[in-house]
């Protein structure tokens, strides 16, 4: 009992407990619900992420794909990664910092995410092998993976922003079914 209190034999059971999250981050990719290279993203991915963050639009499912391809491309558990979010403060930008939070699993609560206020909209990903509870969970290799969104988005966000929390969530729907490229600079 004394043993297992040490701080050498605690080491291993908190990695194959980290080890054990990853694994659910397995879970987490059903989650973040993008199908390949960074096309559609579900309904269902969609409900549950509107959900967290009170109501589906654009930039929220916008923050999604950034995150979800992040994930994927970067193959790295949320506690592998970094993410920085550039973008002008307040909403509806800010929707897609949770987005971001949501599909990438880079929180607030973990602290491997922050908002840089910045013209424009982009986000960069970096593969950390950050640690959780001070527990190393692997060496990263600092890959880093940025996304700017194109201005002609930016741009049509801006002319189609009326028709209220309705027309943000058709404007959602329709931003989720675009391929990746169409709405970012990778
Ligand atoms: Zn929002």
């Amino acid at each position: 009992m004394k043993s297992a209190l040490r701080s050498r034999r605690c080491r291993p059971v908190a990695q194959s407990r980290v080890t054990s999250q990853c694994g659910n981050a397995r879970s987490l990719r059903g989650i973040t619900g993008a199908d390949r290279e960074g096309g559609s993203l579900t309904p269902n991915v969609l409900k549950q992420a509107a959900a967290f963050h009170g109501h589906l639009g654009p930039w929220l499912v916008l923050g999604l794909k950034a995150g979800a391809h992040a994930r994927r491309k970067l193959t790295a558990s949320p506690f592998e990664l970094n993410a920085r979010v550039f973008c002008p403060a307040g909403t509806p930008y800010t929707c897609f910092v949770d987005g971001v939070q949501f599909s990438s699993g880079c929180t607030m609560g973990k602290g491997n995410i922050s908002h840089v206020r910045a013209k424009g909209c982009r986000v960069e990903f970096t593969r950390t092998g950050a640690s959780h509870k001070g527990t190393k969970v692997q060496s990263g290799s600092g890959t880093m993976l940025r996304f700017a969104l194109r201005s002609e988005v930016w741009d049509e966000l801006h002319s189609r922003s009326g028709g209220g929390m309705s027309g943000a969530a058709r404007l959602g729907r329709e931003f989720a079914r675009r391929p990746l490229e169409a709405l970012f600079s990778v």
